[in-house]
């Protein structure tokens, strides 16, 4: 039997699971917590497809079309038309598992409009989409580990692939409870692992989300890809522990972005943009909040609260909550905070990576959202790319046998043991806090060659004393090993930023504030023991 090793459990993580274990393969599915923490959860708005019985005016073509126009064309036409057409069967599969979706009277799922598409077709749970998605995928796991074809391991985290000569044989895990190092053995390994927040600090998504495993994977020789394309989400409310996401629902349903001049209300989205002028995409709107400097709030209020009650109680509940503001009667204060990452490990179409055997899905694997993501595209990524996997790895030849790793994993485990030991002043919770400022000052909405320089030469020094932090015992022991790999792969965002000379989607520089035809295609970026080679995807190596 086929062993597969998914590193992940949010939803492209119990996707791929599912689909790998339905197809007869045996799934090892780890994670440091269950799925109902997974960043995956916290999806509020809803979920894109195209479902012919209810959208007459939509088609899989325009829905190809927004997300290319989104992604400013440099995602691959291949792959988002595998995206778009999966993703009618995609949502119906969903229902059939469970999903809760909203419902009208006549019993039809109810979609909205979301950002930078043409037309409404985002499905939705009222505002906990990935909840409910999580809860249905939760249960066809649990049926499949009780038939014994899935065993979940919690506690447990990436430290390494174990790779030799371009294939990956399985990965080497760190089991929370013991302190272990574990080899684990596969015949495909799926990195599930979600986004980068934690390089950022405070965004809107979850710190388990901390980017180590793609820096780990390039430090390994996985070749990464559009790393400078970070999507800010304009509507965000600070709260002491993070940026809380205001949904685009509530522009989808109606809500105006306004600031105050000389008393009186300034709806600058509208003027510039005209009626539809609030939802733009992401980073249009980002980067107009940005350039009014002024403080911007999101009004919703008059609607009738009764309607909002019904399609917006999330949002309703965490402003009364968090700020004790009532969005029925007054607006809400918002700012832009980073919230998606377009770039990730490189895939084929296949979703497999520059390493034999090793394939990656959902938000850290790059490949449909080109240069910008539209709301309600990455549930639907996170839930395909793990079929797509899953049909792919499928297609393998089981069973071979592999090569030793024992010197590999000696090194490790002495290194480990030397953390552990470290008597630095230097400590873990610092360097990350420093890491965050330098990441949001020189590499924000808006950067320019001397801000990126600038963040480069920062984060070489944390680079240089990465592996002589003080051991936190106060903290979960992988936070002291992960250091390293999370700053490699935060010089590797810089460098990516700092070689695409223009502006395009969410990357947008002031130094070269127009889109260049030559820069039309992905940035792809590797390392090669302490160099970092990027180039453009000009032949589409990972465009098939
Ligand atoms: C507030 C918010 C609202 C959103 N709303 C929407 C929406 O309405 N529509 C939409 O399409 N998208 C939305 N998104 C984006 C979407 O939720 C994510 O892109 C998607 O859920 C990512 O799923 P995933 O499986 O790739 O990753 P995640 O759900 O983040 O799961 C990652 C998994 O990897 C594990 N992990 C991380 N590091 C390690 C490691 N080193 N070792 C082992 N395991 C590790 C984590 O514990 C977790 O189990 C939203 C995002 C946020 C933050």
């Amino acid at each position: 039997m086929k062993n597969v090793l998914v590193i992940g459990s949010g939803i492209s993580g119990m996707s791929c699971a599912i689909h790998c274990a339905q197809k007869g393969m045996h799934v090892t599915l780890v994670s440091p917590f269950p799925s109902e923490r997974s960043q995956s959860v916290m999806a509020a708005g809803g979920i894109n497809a195209v479902l012919s019985e209810n959208q007459e005016d939509d088609s899989i073509d325009i829905h190809i079309e927004d997300t290319l126009k989104g992604g400013a064309y440099i995602a691959g036409r291949k792959a988002v038309e595998g995206l778009c057409t999966d993703a009618g069967p995609i949502v119906k599969y969903l229902e059939g598992i469970g999903t809760v979706f909203s419902i009208d009277a006549d019993g039809k799922p109810k979609y909205r409009a979301f950002g930078g598409q043409s037309r409404k077709r985002t499905y939705y749970c009222g505002a906990s989409t990935g909840k409910q998605i999580v809860t249905a995928l939760n249960m066809e796991v649990r049926r499949l580990e009780a038939a014994g074809q899935v065993e979940r391991q919690l506690g447990t985290c990436f430290h390494s692939a174990l790779i030799k000569d371009g294939v990956c044989y399985g990965a080497l895990l760190f089991r929370e409870t013991t302190g272990n190092l574990d080899a684990v053995y596969a015949d495909a390994v799926v990195m599930a692992t979600g986004g980068q927040n934690t390089i950022f600090g405070k965004t809107t998504g979850s710190t388990q989300c901390d980017g180590y495993a793609e820096g780990r994977l390039f430090e390994q020789g996985v070749v990464l890809k559009n790393l400078e394309f970070i999507q800010y989400h304009p509507t965000t409310l600070e709260t002491s522990q993070k940026r809380m996401l205001i949904s685009e629902a509530v522009r989808g349903e109606g809500g105006r972005l306004f600031y105050e001049e000389n008393g009186k209300r300034v709806y600058f989205m509208e003027d510039k943009y005209g009626p539809g002028g609030n939802l733009q995409t992401r980073d249009v709107v980002s980067r107009e909040i940005y350039a009014t400097h002024k403080d911007v709030y999101l009004d919703i209020s008059f609607l009738d609260a009764a309607v909002i009650n019904e399609r917006l109680p999330e949002v309703r509940d965490l402003c009364r909550k968090y700020r004790g503001i009532d969005i029925t009667r007054e607006p809400i204060p918002v700012a832009p905070s980073v919230h998606f990452f377009m770039g990730g490990i490189a895939v084929h179409n296949d979703h497999s990576t520059s390493v034999s055997n090793l394939y990656a899905v959902g938000e850290c694997a790059s490949i449909y959202h080109g240069a910008n993501r539209l709301g309600g595209n990455s549930l639907l990524a996170a839930v395909h790319g793990g079929r797509v996997a899953a049909q792919a790895i499928d297609k393998l030849e089981a069973g071979g046998a592999h090569p030793s790793f024992d010197e590999f994993i000696t090194k490790q485990q002495e290194k480990l043991a030397a953390v552990k030991e470290a008597q630095s002043t230097f400590a873990y919770a610092n360097i990350l806090n420093m890491l965050a400022h330098t990441m949001q000052e020189d590499l924000g909405i808006v950067r320019d060659e001397a801000s990126l320089r600038n963040g480069l030469q920062q984060i070489d020094y944390y680079l240089s004393v990465a592996d002589r932090i003080r051991y936190d015992s106060s903290v979960l022991a992988y936070f002291n090993y992960s250091l390293p790999g999370i700053l490699t792969l935060a010089r590797g965002v810089l460098t990516c930023a700092l070689n695409r000379e223009e502006s395009r989607g969410a990357h947008y520089r002031s130094d070269c504030p127009d889109t260049d035809e030559s820069f039309a295609h992905a940035t792809l970026i590797s390392y090669d023991g302490g160099r970092y080679r990027t180039w453009l995807d000009t032949e589409g190596e990972y465009e098939s």
